[in-house]
């Protein structure tokens, strides 16, 4: 087996004879033509892998896909819409009314809220559990249980999950494991090589990294695939052919990214960690963090997203550290080239200890700017956490 970087340059560019371009054509199809009865009737067979008509996916999806299959040693990947749109249809593929879904209390907030309302309507029930949890999870499992849902590590909170054993706990009883990969991607930690049976890529973050399109992927055993792959079809689930080619692009590019934007978050991590109005850092990458030793053993790497919190005294003043920074900019999602910061406020309950209530996290996303550069833009923020103003207070007034 070819090791990832390769992987990550050469995986699903397999679409037709040469001369040829580097990268597959974007083919616009709803329909697709045959010149015989024959040829169209094996296209539509149940187990065909030919083009048959635009849903079912184009070269350019298959390129994508078949790609990211690879990376993730798993069977098969399909493609959706959204990040959100993989991790709902994948969960409605391993559950019946009547089933029991357990989640990890820092599981990204529209995965909770999916479960609260359109699962509880299906009459799947949700609860929780801790994400320091590991293999006593057993206890926290009813006969009813079907889906172990793990996030590792979690939305804003960043704690690292035992997946390994979670997921063996999950396999005794009989339970599917699906993992929301989405932080460390493929490249980092392959979750179907830690018994996870269903591996979920918010594929508009780290794989398209430019900002510019959502897109969900999974991929997953050979044995669970073939309930996905009827939710997919039932379903509708399709990407368009610009968005397979703009994410197949920005996954050649994968590897480079990954490690350059974990080592300028390592950077701003540690210089974050010896400022004064700083409570705590979260990234497992940071060997003080308490998710470090188990990040340790099974990645290979981390991406460049963290938080961190504020002491109280600050954290009434936070827009002043926010309005006025150049080079970060203010919004949702990450994974792009560039650097982003946020608050986020938990929706865990209990709240993870250590943490008080209504908390304001900010999170930060490095992107591949030089770090100096950040790092100066950062101290601009905090100088003006201890300037006597008002807010609205903006760098440019003076
Ligand atoms: C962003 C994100 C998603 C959802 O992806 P979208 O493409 O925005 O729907 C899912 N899980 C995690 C951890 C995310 O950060």
């Amino acid at each position: 087996m070819r090791r990832d970087e390769t992987s990550i340059v050469h995986a699903g560019r397999e679409f037709g004879p040469h001369p040829r371009p580097v990268n597959p054509p974007v083919y616009r199809a709803s329909t697709i033509l045959f010149d015989s009865l024959d040829s169209f009737l094996d296209a539509h067979g149940p187990d065909s892998k030919t083009l048959a008509y635009g849903r079912h996916g184009t070269p350019t999806a298959r390129c994508l896909s078949d790609a990211v299959a690879e990376l993730e040693r798993g069977y098969r990947s399909a493609l959706f819409p959204s990040g959100l749109a993989a991790i709902t249809c994948a969960l409605t593929a391993y559950l019946k009314p009547g089933d029991h879904l357990l989640l990890p209390n820092s599981v990204y907030d529209p995965t909770r809220q999916a479960a609260e309302r359109t699962l509880a309507r299906l009459g799947i029930s949700a609860t929780y559990y801790p994400p320091e949890v590991g293999a006593s999870l057993d206890s926290l499992m009813t006969d009813r249980t079907a889906v172990v849902f793990i996030e590792s590590p979690g939305s804003l909170t960043f704690e690292v999950q035992d997946t390994p054993a979670i997921a063996g706990a999950a396999k005794r009883r009989g339970a599917i494991t699906m993992m929301d990969n989405t932080w460390a991607t493929p490249f980092c930690f392959k979750p179907l090589l830690h018994g996870v049976d269903v591996s979920i890529q918010a594929a508009t973050k780290y794989i398209v990294g430019h900002a510019d399109v959502l897109m969900g992927i999974v991929t997953t055993t050979e044995a669970a695939w073939p309930a996905l792959h009827t939710v997919v079809q039932d379903f509708g689930q399709c990407v368009s052919p610009d968005d397979a080619y703009l994410a197949q692009r920005g996954l050649r590019t994968l590897a480079v990214r990954l490690k350059q934007q974990a080592k300028t978050a390592l950077h701003l991590a540690e210089w974050l960690r010896q400022r004064p109005e700083v409570e705590r850092v979260m990234y497992p990458a940071l060997p003080s963090d308490p998710g470090h030793a188990i990040w340790r053993r099974d990645f290979s790497g981390a991406s460049g997203l963290f938080a961190f919190t504020l002491h109280a005294a600050y954290a009434g003043r936070f827009a002043r550290l926010i309005e006025g920074l150049s080079l970060f900019g203010l919004g949702a999602s990450w994974g792009g080239f560039e650097s982003l910061i946020m608050p986020g406020r938990l929706h865990m309950r209990p709240l993870p200890t250590g943490i008080p209530p209504d908390v304001l996290l900010v999170r930060i996303h490095a992107g591949l700017e030089e770090p100096r550069d950040l790092i100066a833009d950062l101290e601009a923020g905090f100088a003006r956490l201890h300037e006597p103003r008002r807010y609205p207070y903006r760098a440019s007034q003076g």
